[in-house]
Parts: C-alpha cells; sequence; structure tokens
C-alpha cells in the first residue's frame, strides 16, 4: 500500500454519516476501529467499518501499553482480516474529540515505532460541539530516508 499521487480515496456518504455518528455516540471519549476498502484500479473505495476491541476508549490520546505488542497485534489483525474477508485494504482509525484533524504527537510516535503505515483520524458529528463530521487519512513512511514521509490522504465522499 503506497500513497502515490494519483491514488483516490473514495468513501460512501452511508459509511461516512456512520462512522462520525459513532464517534460522536462515545464522545467525548477516542475511539479505535478499522476501516476496510477495496481497492479498483487507482481508487481505495472503503467498504466497512468495525471497532478494534484490543483498544479500550480513553478520554486522551495513551501510549500502547506495550509497543511490541500493539504492533504484534496490528500485523497479525491485518493479516486476518485480509485472509478472512478478503478485503485489500486494511487500515486503523480512532476517533479526535478535540476536532483536530492532525496527528497527534503520540499518534507520531506510534507510526515512527511502526516505521510505516495509515492512520485514520475521524473527527464526530457533533453540530452543538461545534464539530463538523470530518475523516482524513495519514500515510507515513520512515524506511527509506531519514526524515519521514507524511502524506495526507483526502478522502471524497460518494453517493451510492
Ligand atoms: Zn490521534
Amino acid at each position: 500500500m503506497s500513497a502515490t499521487k494519483d491514488f483516490r480515496y473514495l468513501i460512501p456518504e452511508r459509511i461516512f454519516n456512520e462512522i462520525t455518528q459513532k464517534a460522536a455516540e462515545e464522545y467525548p471519549y477516542i475511539i479505535h476501529g478499522w476501516l476496510f476498502a477495496d481497492r479498483k484500479e487507482n481508487f481505495g473505495i472503503v467498504s466497512k467499518f468495525i471497532m478494534n476491541q484490543d483498544l479500550r476508549r480513553t478520554k486522551a490520546h495513551v501510549k500502547p501499553r506495550s509497543w511490541m505488542r500493539y504492533k504484534k497485534s496490528k500485523i497479525y489483525n491485518m493479516r486476518k482480516f485480509k485472509q478472512e474477508m478478503g478485503v485489500d485494504i486494511v487500515w486503523q482509525w480512532h476517533s479526535h474529540p478535540s476536532g483536530n484533524e492532525k496527528l497527534h504527537q503520540i499518534d507520531k510516535r506510534i507510526l515512527k515505532y511502526l516505521s510505516n503505515g495509515v492512520m485514520i483520524i475521524v473527527v464526530p458529528n457533533l453540530p452543538d460541539k461545534e464539530l463538523q463530521p470530518h475523516l482524513v487519512g495519514w500515510y507515513y513512511d520512515k524506511r527509506y530516508t531519514k526524515k519521514p514521509i507524511i502524506e495526507k490522504m483526502v478522502f471524497e465522499i460518494i453517493s451510492e
């Protein structure tokens, strides 16, 4: 999975509404999940999301209790989902009840430890708290360069 310039990310409106609503229901907690997508030519099309039962909800970003276990669990689950569900792409997502679409310092530390990966940030749909529903991805790669490559993945909302 590489973030190339001509690659486009699409999310059906129904899934966008459901995931930003789920994040709103759990406000003010940060919640974690998995996001699945199918690859069609140069498109990544989101097909489904589920919760990640391995990571408990918290009110603030917390460091993994074991970095190695975090990495092993991520690799194990991604492999399992790809095999069992036949999905092309598996990403991790978590919510930012703060409304900030940027990576938190702890998010960056996790990506640095993994050295390569994607983090999807979901901003809850909470007009009362002045939070606009939003979903964005961050592609991180420091395998081949001294300075990490960090690319923003903009999702286009599509109606089915
Ligand atoms: Zn975060």
